[in-house]
């Protein structure tokens, strides 16, 4: 007997669902298609941020690059830096390629002139690198660490 709740046709009993069923066809259609787009969405949360699809305190942004709060801070001002076109994503220091080797750069560059246009004289940058390193989110990002206050 089929186990579907609006389904009363007959079906093997080690089978679930009946296909020949309208109701239980479109169960396992609505599954396997939700699987699909799981299977498919590999982007990262940082991914998720910079799309705007999870919140976050944006403090910078630009065509190239977006700075946002971390969420649980290290410092009394620790900030992430991200690349945010598709061609410059990469996921760690470690994945570097000629196509890629520039983000790191322009990862420091941005946050030395952030620094500087909030009065901040002094910082850490950091990088970690791959799950050994303390590496958790797999979308490269500067660490932008200072115990001096931003303005934003
Ligand atoms: P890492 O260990 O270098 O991969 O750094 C990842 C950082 O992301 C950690 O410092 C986390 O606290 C931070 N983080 C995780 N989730 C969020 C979030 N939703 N918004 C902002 N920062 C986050």
């Amino acid at each position: 007997m089929c186990t579907s709740l609006y389904c009363k046709s007959d079906a093997l009993p080690d089978v679930p669902y009946d296909l020949s069923c309208s109701a239980c066809a479109r169960v396992v259609w609505y599954t396997a298609g939700l699987f699909h787009f799981l299977a498919m969405d590999d982007r990262t949360l940082f991914h998720k941020i910079r799309d705007h699809e999870i919140p976050a305190t944006i403090v910078f942004e630009d065509d190239e690059v977006m700075a946002f709060k971390d969420i649980h801070p290290k410092a009394t001002t620790h900030l992430l830096f991200i690349a945010k076109k598709d061609q410059d994503f990469v996921p760690s220091i470690a994945d570097l390629t000629e196509a890629t080797a520039h983000v790191p750069l322009l990862l420091i560059r941005k946050a030395q002139r952030f620094a500087k246009e909030q009065g901040i004289d002094g910082y850490k940058l950091t990088f970690h690198v791959g799950k050994g390193g303390g590496q958790e989110v797999f979308y490269l990002h500067l660490h932008f660490l200072s115990e001096q206050k931003t303005g934003v």
